[in-house]
């Protein structure tokens, strides 16, 4: 590698443009630096943002991004952000390839469903100590969105090189239900697969009669099987201690039939994705493997999670986090709603189990705003916790299109109300149209309240999907693009909310590559 010469300053880079015959719109100024001899820079050009490079003519040629080469002193190389390109990018800037984040104790998942939210992610996670996951979609989000999962992690690899983010980042292949789906999300380069094992349970396990637990355990497990599950959970006390007290759980033999009818399928799930996983990585710690089953028709009882973990260790699979579904309602883009003092309880005694069972991390899925929780969360789990966020980096979204486009926002809220009744039907939510306030009747200046109150924040959250197909997703794009800097600040804020809540440390903010 030669010696790169010094990096211009940001008015020496504009001048080095202007003899370009193309229209620079922006040059995100944190992203230039140097490598043997070249200087990388990503612009805006139009509409779409370009690597630049910057060097000898015959250095361009050597290096292996493709891009149009403009012949001057110096000249120019300008790529597209194209798939290619991309893995480029991540050979020549490691720091941009997603990465397991095993070893950091508070990570947070912030789904970035536009392409556009990524730099306002890491201006707030940057300040703590917490590691991202900033590629985090799962199957149903990108068919919404219309995108896959190499494009959501190209996204993000991108704005982490314009924001020069070093510390390492996670890309989650979240509420995967399939090994196909599993395959997919490995191929296109993820650092972390959650597993949603909600398709594979036997809920009707849960109301059998006695009779029929007892029939149907015979008919469906293998008597060899059986025999260790019995011996494994039967005739014991599982006792957990901890700084706010004990728990101690024991089954009887009902409850081992009936929780091996509703789990046996997903167990074995589990464990063949797991090794997959193994197979595919050689063993080591690559992929950070979640399970989930916070999308269940019933909250998981902490002797659900006892249960679904020994026979998962049993089985050699280890996990680095888990979503139960938590007491109390999880509902999107708004805080908790339940007994707090409750789920603190509760939350207490899954801790007390992950602790035990190979210390992984409980995951919060549904976490954006939940702050009512959030310092409970972060005192409990002594900040080693997973939070997902995704829905209210969104709103954040829709919220900036209220402070600048106003008549486009109404059209946005015109187009959510006609397809509530459809998109409610895929989330568990109580909006009240009532309470929605008409739009039309809100100063331009106030239309942004409808981002603070629940009714209307849920009505913009759960139909993401119809707004982003609907015929005002050109002017939204090109409104946020247009107003980037602010989403970002948005988003910043917001997001830091979040991390400062759950008590996650500041610092480890500089970059060491
Ligand atoms: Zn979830």
């Amino acid at each position: 590698m030669t010696e790169p010469s010094r990096i211009p300053t940001f008015d020496e880079l504009l001048k080095l443009f202007q003899v370009f015959p193309f229209d620079l719109r922006k040059a995100y100024f944190t992203s230039l630096c140097s490598q043997s001899g070249l200087f990388y820079v990503l612009i805006r050009t139009g509409d779409n943002k370009k690597l630049a490079i910057i060097g000898e003519k015959e250095a361009l040629l050597k290096d292996p991004f493709i891009g149009k080469i403009f012949d001057h002193t110096p000249s120019l190389k300008l790529c597209d952000l194209s798939p290619e390109n991309t893995l480029c990018l991540m050979e020549l800037f490691p720091f941009t390839k997603p990465v397991s984040l095993l070893n950091y104790p508070a990570t947070i998942g912030a789904g970035d469903r536009l392409g556009l939210a990524t730099p306002g992610h890491i201006r707030a996670v940057r300040k703590f100590k917490a590691r991202p996951v900033f590629a985090q979609q799962s199957v149903r989000e990108n068919g919404r969105t219309k995108r896959n999962f190499k494009e959501v992690i190209a996204d993000a690899a991108w704005s982490v090189f314009q924001e020069n983010y070093c510390n390492g980042y996670g890309a989650d292949g979240d509420h995967l239900k399939s090994l196909d789906e599993v395959r997919l999300a490995l191929d296109a380069g993820v650092s972390m697969i959650t597993l949603d094992l909600s398709e594979k349970l036997n809920f009707e396990a849960l109301s059998m009669p006695n009779e029929a637990v007892e029939r149907r355990f015979r008919e469906e497990v293998d008597p060899g099987d059986a025999k260790v599950l019995l011996h494994l959970l039967l005739d014991k006390e599982f006792t957990f201690r901890g700084a706010s007290g004990e728990l101690s759980i024991r089954f009887s033999e009902e409850e081992v039939k009936k929780n091996v009818l509703l789990f046996h399928q997903a167990i074995d799930f589990s464990e063949e994705v797991y090794q997959l996983i193994m197979k595919r990585t050689g063993r080591k710690n690559l992929i950070d493997f979640e399970i989930s089953v916070d999308e269940i028709p019933f909250p998981t009882p902490p002797e659900t999670h006892l249960f679904l973990m020994i026979v998962l260790r049993h089985r050699g699979v280890r996990i680095e986090s888990l979503a139960p579904r938590f007491i109390g309602e999880f509902q999107k883009g708004i805080d908790y709603r339940g007994e707090v003092q409750a789920f603190r309880k509760q939350f207490y005694h899954h801790t007390l189990i992950a602790q035990h069972y190979g210390n992984y991390k409980l995951s919060i899925h549904s976490g954006s705003d939940k702050f009512s929780i959030f310092p409970h969360v972060g005192e409990i789990a002594g900040g080693k916790v997973h939070l997902k966020t995704a829905g209210t980096s969104w709103l954040e979204a829709v919220r900036l299109i209220a402070l600048k486009a106003p008549s486009l926002f109404k059209e946005m809220v015109r187009t959510a109300l006609s397809a509530f009744k459809e998109a409610s039907k895929l989330y568990h939510v109580t909006t009240d149209l009532s309470r929605v306030p008409k739009p039309e009747n809100l100063d331009d200046q106030r239309l942004s309240e409808l981002l603070d109150e629940e009714n209307s924040r849920q009505l913009l959250h759960i139909t993401y999907g119809f707004l982003l197909n609907s015929p005002s997703r050109g002017a939204f794009f090109k409104t946020l693009i247009e107003h980037e800097e602010d989403y970002w600040s948005l988003l910043e804020h917001h997001i830091e909310k979040h991390l400062n809540l759950l008590g996650v440390e500041r610092g480890d903010h500089l970059c060491q590559v």
